[in-house]
């Protein structure tokens, strides 16, 4: 056998602990959300601040880029370490290219900016974020026209950062074609006059028990509790330290079953991917998830394709009922249209399958247009309001329900918006493609059996790590590039189904 050629040994060496000050810095965000009593919070800040520097630091030495470099005569053009080259150019490239003066003031703003936001979304004052707001897409403007680099886009940069490889030219015309569809949508429902129950979702349903289910659910489309856990937070997320431990998290509401039962197939699904990653890869820069919108392909898959499907729901119906016997008298036809109603609301996050994109591409508009310098942030709320008005028929009575509601901005989260709907159209996409190759789910979902599906994803999708950029993995596990056909078919087959609407 070869001997593994001393540079690679060095770059991967020094990458690995690069990585690791990720995971120690991961691992104890996940304490803060989870474990950490509320007044941890100034120590453990200092914590995460040291670590970030480390990482940072480690990151722009000589000494790794050297190691790179070192390499690049070894890789075979379309071989693993070609790609590994790749990875860690893209990140280094962020890192070198923007000075540390900047990067500083960034992490600065970005710590005064999200306390600002907190007031003002409190008091429902936008004034009081206003100035902060205007700070952060300063700052992210000239970090974004730094990486990009002369005549670069600056958007295409912010965009880079949660989707590798997306461009603002691209999604333009993806987003407003899904946008046109959507709205027709939406206006033929309310046209139809039809309204759905949502009675035998809302009711009194103790949350030990709704954990209980949920979490049956969970393992049972495959998440291994040896290898994650699952624990309670005050907002849903997925944290996957390698793939033999993968964190949930989860909440619930005792008056509706869905913020518990869908929140948690959602994470789960992001933690499928996670523990589905190649562990030879573990700790390069290949060893992860490829893209924001490819992670969020699997939750949603999960979440909505799997989990609001007919077929799951003849199956995990009467399991349900053991766990309620206040819903025993509810059939499958009364069960199944809530989960799939399409009603214009004001708040994303609650947002139903059939609007939820249209709040998406309002926000992709609108940061486009204030990295255009098209819009001023002071003039923010009230574009916000029109946006809203225009997509989804509606005005916020105050600011903490319009333009406030979401965390991103406030972090400087620029960019970040489009991958939830990405992952709506790769999840779409990917299903599509493995009834071709398959055959219909619905016979085994019936059953109550996803180990075909799920060994299908792990093929196509998660043993290739970041091994080739999202784009192409899409395009080699589906056939073609990403488009929003199969999506828009979904929605009319569920609004179809539901509504009995055609277009
Ligand atoms: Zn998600």
């Amino acid at each position: 056998m070869a001997a593994t050629p001393a540079p690679l040994e060095r770059f991967l060496g020094l990458w690995a602990e690069v990585s690791d000050l990720g995971t120690a810095a991961q691992a104890l965000s996940w304490d803060q959300e989870t474990q950490m009593p509320p007044k941890g919070h100034g120590a453990r800040a200092e914590v995460l601040s040291s670590l970030a520097g480390l990482r940072h630091a480690k990151l722009s030495s000589a000494e790794l880029h050297d190691a790179v470099e070192a390499c690049a005569e070894l890789a075979d053009p379309d071989g693993v370490l070609a790609a590994q080259l790749r990875e860690a150019r893209r990140v280094l490239a962020r890192v070198q290219r923007v000075p540390e003066e900047l990067a500083r003031a960034k992490a600065k703003a970005v710590s005064v900016g999200h306390e600002a936001w907190k007031a003002a979304r409190q008091e429902r004052d936008f004034s009081l974020f206003a100035h902060q707001l205007g700070h952060l897409v300063q700052l992210s403007r000239e970090e974004a026209q730094a990486i990009a680099g002369p005549g670069g886009k600056p958007y295409d940069a912010l965009l880079d950062l949660y989707e590798p490889g997306s461009r603002e030219e691209t999604l333009v015309p993806l987003f407003q074609e899904l946008q046109s569809s959507l709205s027709a949508w939406v206006q033929a429902v309310r046209e139809s006059g039809v309204r759905i129950d949502e009675g035998p979702l809302q009711g009194s349903f103790p949350v030990a028990t709704q954990l209980e289910f949920a979490r049956s659910m969970a393992t049972r489309i495959g998440f291994d509790f040896e290898a994650g856990r699952l624990d309670r937070a005050a907002h849903p997320f997925c944290s996957g330290f390698a793939p033999t431990d993968v964190r949930l998290t989860w909440r619930a509401t005792e008056e509706d079953l869905r913020p518990c039962l869908f929140g948690i197939l959602h994470e789960a699904g992001h933690g499928l991917y996670e523990q589905g990653l190649p562990p030879e890869w573990a700790r390069s820069p290949i060893g992860g998830a490829v893209s924001l919108g490819v992670h969020e392909s699997q939750s949603r898959l999960w979440e909505n394709l799997v989990g609001r499907s007919r077929a799951f729901w003849e199956w995990a119906l009467p399991g349900l009922q053991q766990h309620f016997p206040s819903l025993r008298g509810t059939s499958l036809e009364e069960f199944w249209p809530p989960l799939h109603t399409v009603k214009p609301s004001l708040i994303r996050v609650e947002a139903d399958q059939g609007t939820y994109d249209l709040h998406v591409i309002v926000r992709f508009d609108l940061e486009r247009a204030l990295f255009a310098g098209d819009l001023d942030v002071q003039d923010l709320p009230e574009a916000w309001d029109q946006a809203y008005e225009r997509a989804l028929g509606l005005r916020a009575d105050h600011v903490g329900d319009g333009v406030l509601q979401d965390i991103h901005w406030s972090m400087a989260g620029f960019g970040y918006f489009p991958t939830y709907t990405l992952g709506n159209l790769i999840a779409a996409q990917l299903f599509a493609q493995v009834e071709r190759d398959l055959g219909e789910l619905a016979p085994s979902f019936r059953r109550g059996d996803f180990a075909p599906l799920l060994e299908w994803l792990r093929d196509r999708i998660h043993r290739h790590g970041s091994r080739f950029p999202a784009s192409e993995l899409v395009e080699r596990a589906t056939g073609r590039p990403l488009g929003p056909e199969d999506y828009l078919a979904l929605r009319a087959r569920d609004v179809e189904e539901v509504y009995g609407v055609t277009l």
